[in-house]
């Protein structure tokens, strides 16, 4: 299955055991949120003891399961776990604008209600680490065109992707997200 996702769109699929799944950039690099059901990233956090995935990286469930294991990055933009996605709560207050947010479009989506997605991983999203204070804020993310990262199926679940929304700050890019899943 292939498909492609304009800035602000998402979709959901349900993907199986030993399925791969690709996503990637075209025309522009593209920031993009990944989600499935019962992701739990407190437990992906304690499993890995970092934020930024790394080939081999798996992502957990509520019930302490791998579900996706990366099997490449091939970006210089980092893909992490920090972020739970952007909102319209962060666009009307940071920006004053209306519009839906990669949670929202993801919720939709999966047709579960907003509050119970579940946190996301964040594709080519780059951010500034302060040590000193363990803190940490957005930066403008290096991702290209062709820029892309894979994940293998270990459990049967539903994932959906965001082509990210944000057209203003650290998040804008404008190009689109190829998906394959084989
Ligand atoms: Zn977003």
């Amino acid at each position: 299955m292939e498909f492609t996702l304009d800035k602000g769109e998402a979709r959901a699929v349900v993907v199986l055991k030993g399925q791969n799944i690709s996503i990637s950039c075209i025309g522009a690099g593209q920031l993009a949120d990944l989600v499935f059901l019962g992701y739990h990233q407190g437990i992906t956090l304690d499993r890995l003891r970092r934020f930024v995935l790394k080939c081999g990286d798996e992502l957990f469930d509520s019930n302490e399961e791998g579900v996706l294991r990366v099997t490449s990055i091939n970006s210089d933009a980092d893909t992490n776990i920090l972020y739970p996605g952007c909102r319209r709560k962060l666009y009307a207050e940071k920006f004053g604008k209306d519009k839906n947010g990669c949670r929202d479009l993801l919720a939709s989506a999966l047709g579960v209600p907003f509050p119970n997605l579940p946190s996301t991983i964040n594709l080519f999203m780059d951010f500034e680490l302060d040590c000193k204070d363990f803190s940490f804020k957005t930066r403008t993310s290096r991702v290209k065109e062709g820029d892309s990262v894979s994940f293998y199926v270990l459990k049967n679940c539903t994932v959906a992707i965001s082509a990210c929304p944000s057209e203003a700050g650290a998040c804008k890019t404008e190009g689109k997200i190829e998906v394959k899943i084989q």
